[in-house]
């Protein structure tokens, strides 16, 4: 390895972030392990964990904790899943009341195994978080079910406040990520169908996997053509040895400038930065989507 690849390899002082030791990090840690609640902050080694815990925020994580995909930016655990859990909506449901949560997120692992990929999972954890916090607002994070319309449907149509479904990264580096160029025409046809069906839609993407700027602006065109609302950008950060390795870091004041950018194609709201993630921050995002609304 040459000296200059050396040198874009090393993490920017950007990107540290500080070790958890406020007293709400551990209670969140606690309360999560109590109920047996899987989290995507966890799961993916996100950067923001001490940050987003310390404030209360987690993402959960429903479908267990094994997905069926092999992608390789991703460090959630691969293989054949266990049986999914009977009592998980409950338990998340539980979990988010005992945060005092008001605006809960809710991801999956991909669960390719399942007829309906999951989407019941994500319909009876909407309606046990509602039962339990009556003025809670939902995000929900999809995987792309797998292109099947119908349970896709099934989610949209529990009316989440938020569909979130990520494109990841931009169509050129499909392969690398191990997906197939179809599937990033998949995740827009999912994205066009949950708005087709009323919802206000969000969707995200890591660079610095060797993407060019071009192939950024095909990402943000894309998804503003099927009248997407809400973007996040983040710097993709390498999660382990055996996944992909970093291209590129960039700059925050790139990122502010592919802010400004998305902002001018249409999008109604976006969240660009290199510790940016599509959960990071989320209630806030919403609130400014709706204020920006109401204005
Ligand atoms: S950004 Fe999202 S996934 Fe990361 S720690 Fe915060 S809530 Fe969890």
């Amino acid at each position: 390895m040459s000296s200059s690849e050396l040198q874009i390899k090393k993490k920017p002082s950007w990107l540290k972030v500080k070790f958890p030791s406020h007293q709400n990090f551990f209670q969140v840690s606690n309360l999560l392990k109590e109920h047996n609640i899987h989290t995507i902050c966890q799961s993916a080694k996100c950067p923001n964990i001490s940050e987003c815990w310390t404030h209360r925020t987690a993402t959960f994580l429903i479908l267990g904790d094994t997905c069926t995909r092999n992608c390789t930016f991703c460090a959630v655990k691969k293989g054949t899943p266990s049986p999914y859990s009977e009592d998980e909506a409950s338990r998340v449901a539980e979990a988010a009341s005992s945060m005092g949560l008001l605006y809960v997120v809710i991801t999956s692992v991909t669960r390719d195994d399942l007829s309906d990929g999951g989407a019941f999972l994500f319909v009876k954890t909407i309606k046990a978080i509602r039962l339990k916090i009556p003025l809670v607002k939902i995000e929900v994070l999809t995987p792309d079910f797998n292109g099947d319309d119908e349970a896709l449907m099934t989610v949209v149509a529990a009316k989440p406040d938020i569909f979130n479904h990520n494109v990841e990264v931009p169509e050129s580096l499909y392969p690398a990520i191990n997906r197939l160029n179809e599937n990033y025409r998949g995740s827009l046809k999912v994205l066009e169908r949950a708005k087709e069906f009323g919802a206000i839609t969000k969707s995200g993407m890591m660079i610095g996997m060797g993407e060019s700027s071009e192939d950024i602006l095909h990402t943000v065109s894309d998804l503003r053509r099927i009248r997407c609302n809400l973007l996040t950008i983040g710097q993709y950060l390498q999660p382990s040895r055996n996944n992909a390795p970093v291209i590129k870091y960039y700059s925050p004041l790139e990122f502010e400038q592919l802010r400004k950018i998305a902002l001018d194609f249409g999008f109604e709201e976006v969240e660009a930065g290199p510790l940016v993630r599509s959960s990071y921050r989320a209630h806030r995002m919403y609130t400014s989507f709706l204020e920006t609304r109401i204005h």
